[in-house]
């Protein structure tokens, strides 16, 4: 990093600096918490990512594609939200698209210690910026891998997931 630099990131289209933004997690699957935050930081940029982390070879409930499949559908009434995957670096997916930050969602103090971290590392790394947004008090308590733990045990996220992830998760979990 060479100091007093402004990094080119953003992208002009028709003169207008595109105000694009990077939301990443693994999303496995989404919830309505997730869904949430997409809503409201697509209503304050021009354009958001939405990206699943594919570097971990780690298995999940859902495979990487299935993720996709189901932010897609999520988020099909979004015309700004644009759903991917990213390997490697987070903060070189941002120079390759010309992204200028990153959205993280904080639900409880307990998200902060680690979140503040590596927002000062991609800005040390990048210049790359990391805006935070509250999570929606409703859905504060929610995570994926609770979700699914819940789910496993037969308890009702009918109303925690969107109602296209409720039935990949039942047919996820009846087949074993
Ligand atoms: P999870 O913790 O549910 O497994 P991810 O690792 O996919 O989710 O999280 C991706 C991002 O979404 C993180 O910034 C996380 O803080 C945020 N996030 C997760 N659940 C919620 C929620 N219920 N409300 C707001 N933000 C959330």
């Amino acid at each position: 990093m060479t100091e007093g630099r402004i990094p080119v990131v953003a992208e002009t289209v028709a003169g207008e600096t595109m105000r694009r933004v990077v939301y990443p997690g693994s999303f496995d699957p989404v919830t309505n918490g997730h869904l949430d935050l997409i809503v409201r930081a697509a209503r304050l940029h021009d354009e958001v990512f939405v990206v699943v982390g594919a570097n971990l070879a780690k298995e999940g409930l859902f495979s990487v594609d299935e993720r996709l499949a189901m932010l897609r559908e999520v988020t099909r009434g979004q015309p700004n939200v644009r759903v991917d995957k990213f390997r490697g670096l987070l903060v070189e997916f941002c120079q390759t698209h010309h992204i200028s930050a990153i959205v993280k969602g904080l639900r409880a103090v307990s998200d902060f210690e680690y979140e503040m971290e590596m927002a000062q590392m991609n800005y040390r790394l990048a210049e790359i910026e990391t805006l935070f947004m509250t999570a929606n008090p409703l859905y504060a308590f929610l995570r994926s891998s609770l979700v699914k733990e819940i789910a496993r045990y037969g308890g009702d996220v009918s109303s925690l997931v969107p109602a296209p992830v409720f039935a990949q998760l039942q047919k996820r979990l009846a087949a074993g």
